[in-house]
């Protein structure tokens, strides 16, 4: 690389853990960018805005809150700086900003950098071919830290569609999410999430297949939130002389 790597929401949980392992795997940090009242890590240059920071680096890693997510995309095309992108509770247009990044730079967009959920997404496709949606109800657990602001998480989200692809169908009309209420029986095929929110839980996620006579879970625990940075180093690093395009951490992984 020749410039290094650039890093947007700085100033955060993941942000500051993104600073240490940029340099633990031997990056050049450019520097990064958050909002004004944030203190910046110590020693770490700061830049007015996105287009600055996309102008003087390679790659931009980027954690923050998914308001940013249609100008920063449309900021990082504008540059050609390659984006890797992990904010999550993105809505369809911002997805749609991100998507239409990937047009002219390389982006690397992942709810979830950890490389043993992007297994269990693999794992949960699978399964979910596997067993017929009329026996097997498909239900999706999640608990996260008091502090998070989006539910589900945008990892059971990811969940949800890798069940939904291997049942070959549309996870938006076989949601169902936060029963409350008089809610009805079970809808055959539907695909439940159920968020629980406490204390500093990094990120847990079960994936649970019920029919009448067995349970299969799959189940990924996060102990600490570095799995997720090192990851999104080793996907800022795999940037490098990539085309264009909408990726994601399975690509990094060669698991695609
Ligand atoms: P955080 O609140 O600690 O940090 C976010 C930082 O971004 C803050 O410092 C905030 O001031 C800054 N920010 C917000 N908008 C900004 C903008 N427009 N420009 C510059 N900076 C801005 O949160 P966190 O725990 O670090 O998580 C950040 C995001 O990453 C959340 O959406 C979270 O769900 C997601 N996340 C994803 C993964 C993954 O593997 N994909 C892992 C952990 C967290």
């Amino acid at each position: 690389m020749q410039k290094g790597i650039g890093i947007a929401g700085i100033g955060g949980r993941m942000g500051r853990l993104l600073v240490e392992e940029v340099a633990a795997a031997g990056g050049k940090l450019t520097g990064g960018i958050d909002r004004p009242d944030v203190a910046a890590p110590a020693g770490v240059t700061m830049f007015p805005d996105i287009a600055a920071l996309a102008a003087a680096s390679d790659v931009v890693l980027e954690f923050t809150h998914a308001s940013s997510a249609i100008s920063h995309a449309r900021a990082l095309a504008a540059a050609g700086c390659a984006w890797v992108l992990g904010t999550t509770g993105l809505a369809a247009a911002d997805e749609a900003a991100v998507a239409e990044a990937g047009k002219s730079t390389v982006v690397v967009h992942a709810a979830n950098f950890s490389p043993g959920v992007n297994l269990v997404l693999a794992l949960a496709e699978r399964m979910a071919a596997a067993l017929p949606a009329d026996q097997y109800d498909a239900e999706i657990l999640e608990m996260h830290h008091r502090q998070k602001v989006d539910a589900p998480s945008g990892t059971a989200v990811f969940m949800g569609r890798a069940v939904a692809k291997g049942r070959g169908v549309n996870l938006d009309e076989v949601t169902d999410s936060g029963r409350d209420g008089h809610t009805g029986a079970r809808r055959t095929g539907a695909i439940g999430f159920a968020a629980m929110r406490g204390g500093q839980v990094v990120g847990e996620h079960t994936l649970l297949f019920a029919s009448g006579t067995e349970h299969i879970a799959l189940t990924h625990r996060a102990f600490d939130r570095r799995a997720f940075a090192t990851g999104a180093v080793r996907a800022a690093l795999w940037t490098e002389g990539k085309k264009p395009g909408l990726y994601s951490m399975m690509d990094v992984l060669g698991m695609r």
